[in-house]
Formats: C-alpha cells, sequence, structure tokens
C-alpha cells in the first residue's frame, strides 16, 4: 500500500514538507490542500519559477531546506538531476504513466518523474487586436513584425522554464544562429521580460498587452475564465514541456517527500490540476484529460530533445548567449 494511505497513524513523526510549487499558484493551493488532507502531512508550499528553483536548490545543495520541487518545466529537473541534486526514487504509479513519461523518468536516471505535459504557443487579446487596428498573429515569425512593436511580453529565460523552453524550441526549428537572429528581432517588440512565464499571457488576458508568449494550456485556463484570448499553436511548429516532479537530495522529510510524489502522480493527485483549472495531459495513463485540454497530438511538434535541452552546460551556454545578445538580465 503507498505510504500516504498509510498517513499520520502510521507514526509518522516527520516535520512539515517544504515543497516548491512551479505550476500556477491556483494549482499550488489547491494541491496543498488535497494532500495534506489525503495524507494528514502539513506542507509549506511556495511557488516560484522554474530558474529560480534550480538555483535554490543549487544554492543550498550542502544546506537543503526544501523536499519536494513539484511543476516547473522537466529540462530544469533534468539538470538538476545531473548536477546530482536529486534523490532516486521509483513511484508507486511509474507503470502507469504514459509512454513519454516513462522515458522522461529513464532519462532522469530515476531523480525525476513527469507529472503532465503541454504545448508551448502564445496569446493575444482580441479586443486590443481590434482596437489597435492590427493583423492576427499565427507564426513565430509574424511576432518579429514592426506592426507589434511593443505589444509582446515574454518571460526571461533565466528564471523562467515557459521562456527557456521557447529558446529551446527555437534552436531546434531553426538551429542556433537562426534562433539567435531571430530573438534578436523578436527583442525589438518585447516590452518586458518578466520573472514568471505565466505573467505575459495573463497581462494579455487583462488586456494590459496584446501578445503574451506562454503555455498553451495557461491561455487555455484564463480563456475558459471569460478572457477574450485567441490562442495561437504557430504555424511553424511548437515546443512542449513536460512537467514533473523530483525530491531534493537531502531532503529531511525522505518518507513524507516520496509520499507526496505518489500522490502527485496517482489519479486522485493528478486530478487535482483540472480541479483547480489546469489544462494540462496528465501523465497517468489512468487520470482524466481535462475536458478543455489542448489537444497536443494535433499541434505541429518538434521531437523535444530533452537529453541535450536537459544538459547543465547547455543550458548555462544559451542562458549566457542570451544575457550577452539579446537582453541584459539585471
Ligand atoms: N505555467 C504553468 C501552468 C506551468 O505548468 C509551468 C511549469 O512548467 C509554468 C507556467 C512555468 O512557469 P515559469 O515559466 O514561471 O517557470
Amino acid at each position: 500500500m503507498a505510504f500516504w494511505l498509510c498517513g499520520a497513524s502510521h507514526g509518522m513523526s516527520e516535520a512539515r514538507l517544504n515543497v516548491l510549487c512551479g505550476v500556477d499558484e491556483a494549482w499550488c493551493m489547491t494541491m496543498e490542500k488535497a494532500f495534506e488532507t489525503r495524507a494528514g502531512i502539513d506542507i509549506s508550499m511556495v511557488r516560484k519559477s522554474t530558474g529560480d528553483i534550480l538555483d535554490q536548490i543549487r544554492t543550498e545543495k550542502s544546506h537543503p531546506t526544501v523536499d519536494v520541487w513539484w511543476g516547473g518545466t522537466g529540462d530544469a529537473h533534468l539538470q538538476a538531476a545531473s548536477e546530482d541534486l536529486l534523490d532516486r526514487y521509483q513511484p508507486d504509479h511509474e507503470h502507469d504513466m504514459l509512454p513519454w513519461a516513462q522515458n522522461f523518468f529513464a532519462m532522469s536516471g530515476s531523480r525525476s518523474a513527469a507529472i503532465y505535459a503541454g504545448a508551448l504557443g502564445f496569446a493575444y487579446n482580441s479586443d486590443l487586436l481590434a482596437a489597435l487596428k492590427l493583423p492576427a498573429p499565427t507564426c513565430w515569425q509574424d511576432l518579429t513584425k514592426e506592426a507589434y512593436r511593443g505589444h509582446i511580453q515574454s518571460g526571461n529565460p533565466n528564471s523562467s522554464g515557459t521562456a527557456f523552453t521557447m529558446l529551446a524550441t527555437l534552436v531546434q526549428l531553426l538551429g542556433e544562429e537562426e534562433a539567435f537572429r531571430y530573438m534578436a528581432a523578436l527583442n525589438r517588440n518585447i516590452v518586458e521580460y518578466t520573472r514568471s512565464g505565466a505573467a505575459p499571457v495573463k497581462a494579455a488576458a487583462r488586456g494590459e498587452i496584446l501578445i503574451g508568449i506562454s503555455f498553451m494550456h495557461d491561455a487555455v485556463t484564463l480563456k475558459e475564465a471569460g478572457a477574450p484570448l485567441v490562442i495561437v499553436a504557430p504555424c511553424e511548429g511548437t515546443g512542449y514541456e513536460i512537467g514533473a516532479v523530483s525530491i531534493v537530495k537531502g531532503s529531511r522529510n525522505a518518507r513524507a517527500a516520496q509520499a507526496f510524489v505518489d500522490f502527485a502522480l496517482s489519479p486522485e493527485g493528478q486530478a487535482t490540476g483540472a480541479a483547480a483549472g489546469q489544462n494540462q495531459v496528465p501523465s497517468n495513463a489512468k487520470a482524466a484529460l481535462p475536458p478543455a485540454a489542448p489537444d497536443i497530438t494535433m499541434i505541429k511538434m518538434v521531437d523535444y530533445d530533452f537529453a541535450t535541452f536537459g544538459l547543465s552546460d547547455e543550458r548555462s551556454r544559451l542562458l549566457t548567449r542570451f544575457d550577452a545578445e539579446i537582453s541584459p538580465t539585471q
């Protein structure tokens, strides 16, 4: 029986579980309550962007304060795995995972498990587009057109997993030199690089900006809540994320951390996403697909190379180049 089903009644004396959460705040809170109720274990759940979580876990390597990293783009989890920052753990539900999730787990050396997948894209505010009398963008290349100067927000790839996924996607779609030429052209239209990757599409939903580059499932959630967003799967093709969960090496609450991972991969734990209005594709074959989740089989998708873009050296190299050639990070 899974440990979390045993709960506190089996003498678990460990302290609060410290979880860093990389998904939307609404899901972080729903998950916190669901796990506390199910397992009888208190959680401290803090939302941070992917790159910020990776930096914190690196900094705290010799004295970890975090037990579990839940959510956030999988390539950063793989980077942490390759730096020996994560513990090996074989989750209860691993055998029920979809093939892409099982591949991800194997690639991590059993240190990180996939919890969902979702495609990258962008979304624009259709009310603002009409008011500005601008054409509708449908491709990555459209975003570099002068008509959109000052009208686009993106995350900063140093902190945002969304934006790092975009950078890696463009390198895979166009080749590295062309991708950096593209980023330089796009940079002329970017009004701000935000710390969080979810912020741009939220700004577009509120009508503060025309176009936000984001994961499509983030935009679906906002559209379902009534925002006048049109969601675009770019015509050239796009990349995707595999969101992941990992136990931080040196966690002082190892059994509770394992219980959290088991819950996160169970159909019950995966359903917390849809309950919080999220629209990613769950990794467990037995979990229900949120009704509004984008059909990722219908989107032209790069065969995202997690092995390469999950390497720490590759990440550092691309980020150094981004800072030097596109936009220095403050
Ligand atoms: N939004 C959602 C719904 C996510 O699942 C994730 C995680 O991978 C992100 C955003 C990424 O956030 P950030 O770009 O701030 O790292």
